[in-house]
């Protein structure tokens, strides 16, 4: 079981103003930061990870706040649709939260039996809280207002729009061992059976969608898990083996990855569970100081007085 992948690891999207960023994923959605760090290849931007008490994998949704950025499309080609799990019952309570904090919502609707409430952040990305059919026994990390009676689970799935379901399909079934359970009109479900959560990708086919920009409020690549180095090594060459191009290993401090662009347009990465947020803070202290690379220890203060201001 542990060479496979396991799920989801991470998703990571575009926002615009920091402190709006790290407002609405702690105090209105009720996650943890559980690093604060800078974007790696540009470390005049924060990079923010927010997920349950450790950042275990499938929880972690991660944020390059841009002030300023343009605002970008979804479209083919990109991940359009981020799903929590959260408890059943939960969904009317949201509802009204989402009402009090103006955050722009859906219908309430129902697929493949699991009720879901699609809403948006503050920069348009869209989420979705979903019930799932099989009640989701991952510990939450708890808040003042948000308790386990209504808090997030972590990922209970992901959506990707594409023109054609088969290529990416594909790559799910053939490489990474997804298995498609099934369709509802234009949506294609596929799911693990390697770990119980954050196990499900669903594609929905748009033959006609135009390209998604990638900028502000949209998604700019997905990560799924594996075990180790190791693991993430034979995986290279699976996707080496299929013809595709594909990153080498490169350290992200909490993970080891693999970056590859998917036949459907799609940025996929693949990260190891290890070491993990833990490995330069505390778990009582996640978040709480900014971490830099050692690349960038050296320019602290420059960075620091570079960053915008942020109160937690
Ligand atoms: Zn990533």
């Amino acid at each position: 079981m542990e060479d496979r992948v396991l799920g989801l690891h991470h998703i990571t999207a575009i926002a615009g103003n920091a402190q709006r960023n790290y407002d609405f994923y702690t105090k209105i959605l009720g996650q943890r930061l559980v690093k604060k760090t800078v974007n790696f290849d540009d470390p005049k931007t924060y990079h923010f990870y927010f997920g349950d008490e450790i950042g275990s994998p499938g929880t972690i949704l991660t944020f390059f706040p841009w002030e300023g950025v343009r605002q970008g499309r979804n479209g083919a080609g990109m991940a359009t649709d981020i799903g929590y799990a959260v408890p059943e019952g939960s969904l009317e309570f949201w509802e009204e939260r989402f009402k009090e904090f103006k955050v722009e919502t859906g219908r309430l609707g129902e697929r493949f039996g699991e009720l879901y409430l699609p809403f948006q952040d503050y920069d348009g990305l869209n989420l979705e809280l979903i019930v799932p059919n099989k009640e989701d026994s991952r510990k939450p990390w708890e808040t003042e207002d948000l308790k386990a009676a209504v808090a997030t689970r972590g990922f209970h799935n992901v959506t990707l729009t594409l023109r054609n379901v088969q290529p990416t399909a594909d790559i799910l079934t053939d490489v990474f061992g997804y298995k498609f359970l099934k369709q509802e009109s234009n949506r294609y479900r596929f799911i693990t059976d390697a770990v119980e959560n954050a196990a499900i990708v669903d594609i929905l086919e748009v033959p006609q969608a135009v390209a998604g920009i990638n900028a502000g409020g949209t998604n700019h690549h997905i990560a799924f898990r594996v075990k180790d180095d190791a693991v993430l090594m034979d995986y290279r060459e699976k996707v080496l083996s299929r013809g595709l191009q594909i990153t080498s290993k490169i350290d992200r401090d909490y993970f080891f990855s693999l970056y590859f662009r998917e036949p459907g347009g799609v940025l996929f990465e693949i990260a190891t569970e290890n070491p993990g947020f833990a490995i330069d803070e505390s778990v009582d202290h996640l978040g709480s100081g900014l971490k830099l690379p050692k690349q960038y220890e050296g320019y602290r203060l420059e960075i620091e007085q570079g960053l915008p201001s942020l109160n937690q």
